[in-house]
């Protein structure tokens, strides 16, 4: 299938044919029809497979007739972090550059009078972290009133940082009738409930198994000794012939002790994690995706989801104490086709954590051993079920939902406790203090919205995106 099957303006078509895409990706082919029909999409993707232009592409041409008002976004996205906020603007102002949409970015530690400005002149797309979206309402800076596409990006990640109350909280203060896209790398019971309350019959689209690695990225395993681990990634930075390499680690703590480390040692390195301000961020991040800096050590919550082409290598100096994080981390190479090479060093006290990995992925990952170490000795841990870090899908979504989320809205930690927690793992500070006392609004009814359902958004002239033909992928 061919772009040009999608449905897709033509001044969107020559966008997309100047970013080099040649054919539309399996989540872009099932979802972009139905998202220019204005059916909800339930999507089960990971980043890596083109997500994000399947929901901005058809946007683009949504959004291209009518004309925004002074603080009423036309439409919403919220992220669950800054990066992946930032990286979805990049996104639109690429295959929107024939187009003439207006766009605001609400994330926290940017300057809430330029966020301001924007609102103030009205915009097309507004993409915002749920903290910041939540303050500048709370300010009334911002009417909600007339949003016609809300997208909620990676809900499976702001599961996990605690954001569902706040997210619940905006989708009550939208209007019933609206266009929702809805996206998570997986489908845990509790997101699947949310996708109930926030989505009117919609198109399920699921493309590759949630926990699946790219066939692209060759994996390994190091097994060294607690003490080995610098050591050991050093040998492998040597060895391997690496072009530009993440290095994730499990804390704050040892993304600097590893880069100063690192460093020390004369390699090109750099670090990236949530506690730094966010131009900071933002200008180390540039660095990288243009080669001025090789090697990037960063945690998790700094690098999910950024959109990084051309990493030969991803290195887990720490195994991920949750098995879908190994997935995310080792997308990150192999992107678009390309090969990559993910190693993971492991200790005996990750074994558990291994364990899980395994299961999740469904396969062995193969060990090798580095020229000049000692292998560690293997502990006889068995490798089964894991106590709380990595855990399979199943324990995973009981811990999950150990609370429901309604519950959790009712019981919000404090914003001192959220920094605290913050520190201990890797939320970012501003993300994790931002909701203070909000209650979480249940959603919107769904007898309401079944009510109105024949009303238009976009009022009495079908719009031109309607009209062009379409073909639809099977499945
Ligand atoms: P995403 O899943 O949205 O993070 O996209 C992953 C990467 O795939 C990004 O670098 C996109 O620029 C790229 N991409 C998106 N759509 C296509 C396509 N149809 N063909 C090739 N690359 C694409």
């Amino acid at each position: 299938m061919d772009f040009s099957d999608l449905g897709l303006s033509p001044e969107v078509l020559k966008a997309v044919d100047e970013s080099g895409y040649q054919t539309p990706t399996p989540i872009q082919e099932k979802a972009i029809p139905y998202v220019l029909m204005g059916r909800d999409i339930l999507g089960c993707a990971q980043t890596g497979t083109g997500k994000t232009a399947s929901f901005t592409l058809p946007m683009i041409d949504i959004l291209a007739s009518g004309r925004a008002r002074a603080r009423m976004p036309r439409s919403l996205i919220i992220e669950p972090t800054r990066e992946l906020a930032a990286q979805v603007s990049e996104n639109f102002e690429r295959y929107g550059k024939f187009n003439r949409l207006s766009m605001a970015l609400l994330i926290g530690g940017s300057s809430f009078v330029d966020q301001e400005k924007a609102l103030d002149r009205g915009v097309d797309v507004l993409i915002a972290t749920p903290g910041r979206l939540l303050d500048l309402f709370e300010r009334g800076k911002i009417l909600l009133a007339d949003v016609k596409v809300l997208v909620i990006d990676e809900a499976d990640r702001m599961l996990d940082m605690g954001f569902i109350p706040d997210v619940e909280r905006i989708v009550g203060l939208l209007p019933k009738i609206r266009q929702t896209l809805f996206f998570s790398a997986t489908m845990p019971p509790e997101i699947r409930k949310l996708a109930d309350a926030f989505l009117m019959n919609p198109k399920e689209i699921s493309v590759s198994p949630p926990a699946s690695t790219a066939e692209t990225v060759s994996q390994s395993l190091v097994r060294v000794g607690p003490k080995d681990k610098r050591k050991a990634l050093r040998a492998l930075l040597s060895q391997d012939e690496v072009r530009s390499a993440l290095i994730f680690c499990n804390r704050k703590r040892d993304v600097d002790l590893v880069n100063r480390s690192l460093k020390r040692h004369g390699f090109d390195v750099d670090c990236l994690h949530g506690d730094m301000v966010q131009s900071k961020r933002m200008e180390t991040l540039e660095g990288f995706k243009n080669g001025v800096v090789k090697l990037l050590v960063c945690s998790d919550v700094a690098a999910r989801g950024l959109d990084i082409s051309d990493v030969s290598h991803v290195f887990n100096f720490d195994v991920p104490t949750h098995a879908e994080d190994y997935v995310h981390r080792i997308g990150r190479t192999g992107r678009a086709g390309r090969s990559g090479k993910a190693f993971t060093l492991v200790t005996p006290e990750e074994n558990r954590s291994l364990a899980a990995i395994k299961r999740l992925i469904g396969k062995p990952i193969p060990e090798i051993e580095l020229d000049g170490m000692e292998a560690a000795i293997v502990t006889t841990e068995p490798e089964t079920e894991a106590r709380g870090g990595g855990a399979s899908d199943k324990s995973r979504s009981r811990r999950r939902s150990a609370k429901p989320s309604s519950a959790r809205g009712r019981g919000r930690k404090t914003a001192e406790a959220a920094v605290a927690e913050a520190a201990a793992t890797e939320t970012p500070v501003e993300e994790a203090a931002a909701p203070k006392a909000r209650s979480a609004k249940s959603a919107r009814s769904k007898a309401a919205v079944e009510g109105e359902s024949t009303s238009k958004p976009f009022g009495k002239d079908t719009p031109a995106f309607l009209l062009r033909p379409v073909k639809l992928a099977a499945g």
